[in-house]
């Protein structure tokens, strides 16, 4: 499946805690720190977001990512799209959907782990945890052949 981020700005919404401003160095830019990967890094808002950067959408959202912003047309997006760090920019919310018949029944994200409601996809997803490759490119395909081969159908 070739993923299209549509800039729904969910994966972003609960991340403040993990992307965290130390400190202000300038109008746009800022030394911050990545919780999750202990890694500090310099962001610069991009110039052509600076606009929506300086609203009150932080304050009224204290647990999103500090950068996060709405644009007005109906997309909360990244406005250090090209500072962001390298997790950022190649994390895909959904790698893989997965359906029985027409129904989809849940997905596999970027990071390889399931989202389903689905107690049967659960419990096939947990008998095949051991074998799941780590590199990112097979894994998607490991998954469609594995599902695939248990009468599902992938995209
Ligand atoms: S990656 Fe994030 S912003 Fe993009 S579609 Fe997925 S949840 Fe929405
Ligand atoms: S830096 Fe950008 S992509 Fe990363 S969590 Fe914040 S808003 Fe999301």
């Amino acid at each position: 499946m070739v993923f299209t981020c549509i800039q729904c700005g969910q994966c972003c919404m609960y991340l403040g805690d993990y992307i965290v401003i130390d400190a202000k160095i300038g109008p746009y830019s800022f030394s911050c720190s990545c919780v999750s990967t202990n890694t500090v890094f310099q962001a610069v808002v991009d110039e052509d977001k600076r606009s929506y950067f300086d609203d009150g959408f932080s304050s009224a959202h204290p647990h999103a990512c500090p950068f996060l912003r709405p644009t007005g047309d109906g997309r909360i997006v990244c406005t250090i799209h090209e500072t962001s760090p390298v997790q950022c920019k190649l994390y895909r919310c959904v790698a893989l959907k997965i359906y029985s018949g027409e129904k989809q029944v849940g997905y596999i994200t970027g990071m390889g782990a399931l989202h389903s409601d689905d107690p049967d996809l659960r419990s096939l997803y947990d008998s095949c945890t051991s074998q799941i490759s780590k590199e990112e490119q097979e894994r998607d395909k490991w998954f469609a052949c594995f599902f695939e081969k248990h009468g599902y159908r992938t995209e």
